[in-house]
């Protein structure tokens, strides 16, 4: 029986926003420079204003300044767009993030289109999806970058570990498979047309789940001494009425089985806020023409 060890992504995103705080400090002293976060948030969607106001707290916290936009779920394609254009001619504003998902009819694509590139924190834009396929530097999606800092942070080497991706989403399965594809990781990615879903996962060192089905992920799937990142986020009937959330993959099965797991709540959620200000820090960098200080 293998001994299941958590990483504790809630423990590593508290140092890496002490560290993104560090970082700022040392910008502001030496450079004058004061990152800045826009955040347009449109409509009434309580999830989506829990997050704005979270992501809005944390900007400030880690010492950069926030921009939050609130805007009706009324307003028209081309007002929205007319904001977009407008932060991303402020050069105060070195990140914008759009809240997603946005009310009916607005189109959430041809908004994020509209988002300069270089401030797209959310690295949802098709610039930064190519940059990411090609290898060059962008901005990286928050919840992948989380999770390949989470394994960085883990293990002693990706390099030639077998990995499966389960999900192939924009936001999440392909940004990641990119990621530990070029960490030298021989990756597969699996989706809801996959056959024998159990025999690939078994080959995996390295496992994530990104699929939004709750514990579908057994712990039979899972090869004994893995790494399993669980990003999956399900929210499902707990006692006394209540309601709990859990991952996609079968937490209690996986002890005793997997090598190192991530819990939810507390793996990789809490690395999607460090992940954004990060990037907003590197936008930050790289507008006002400074050396990289990290790079992924
Ligand atoms: P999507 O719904 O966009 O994508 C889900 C993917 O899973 C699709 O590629 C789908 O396949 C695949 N899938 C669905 N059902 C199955 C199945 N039965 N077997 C195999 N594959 C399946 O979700 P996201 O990528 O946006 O999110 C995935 C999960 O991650 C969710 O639980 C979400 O809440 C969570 N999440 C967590 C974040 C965090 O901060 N921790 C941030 C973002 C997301 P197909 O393409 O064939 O339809």
């Amino acid at each position: 029986m293998v001994q299941t060890q958590l990483i504790d992504g809630k423990a590593f995103a508290a140092r890496l926003l002490a560290e993104i705080g560090a970082e700022v400090a040392g910008l502001r002293e030496t450079h004058n420079l004061q990152p800045g976060l826009a955040v347009v948030l449109v409509g009434e969607d309580p999830a989506s204003q829990v997050y704005v106001r979270s992501k809005a707290k944390q900007t400030v916290l880690a010492g950069m300044q926030s921009f939050e936009h609130k805007l009706p779920a009324e307003i028209a394609q081309a007002e929205l767009i007319a904001l977009v254009r407008r932060l991303n001619a402020d050069p105060a504003v070195h990140g914008i993030l759009v809240q997603l998902p946005l009310p009916k009819p607005l189109d959430a694509d041809a908004v994020i289109a509209c988002i300069d590139p270089d401030k797209d924190v959310d690295g949802l834009h098709v610039v930064n999806a190519g940059r990411l396929a090609a290898g060059l530097p962008g901005l990286v999606p928050c919840t992948p970058l989380g999770c390949l800092l989470l394994l960085q942070d883990s293990l002693p080497s990706l390099s030639g570990l077998e990995a499966v991706v389960l999900g192939r989403s924009n936001l999440v399965g392909k940004p990641i498979a990119q990621l530990l594809l070029q960490q030298n990781c021989t990756v597969t990615i699996a989706h809801s047309r996959s056959r024998d879903l159990p025999e690939i996962c078994r080959r995996a060192d390295i496992l994530v789940a990104a699929i939004g089905k709750p514990e579908m992920i057994k712990g039979a799937w899972i090869k004994p001494g893995a790494t399993v990142i669980d990003v999956g986020i399900n929210r499902v009937a707990g006692l006394e009425g209540k309601t709990k959330l859990v991952g996609d993959v079968e937490f209690a099965e996986a002890q005793g089985i997997a090598g190192l797991i991530t819990p939810v709540p507390g793996g990789v959620g809490p690395m999607t806020i460090a992940c954004l200000l990060r990037n907003t820090v590197t936008a930050a960098r790289r507008q006002a023409g400074l050396n990289e200080k990290e790079s992924t």
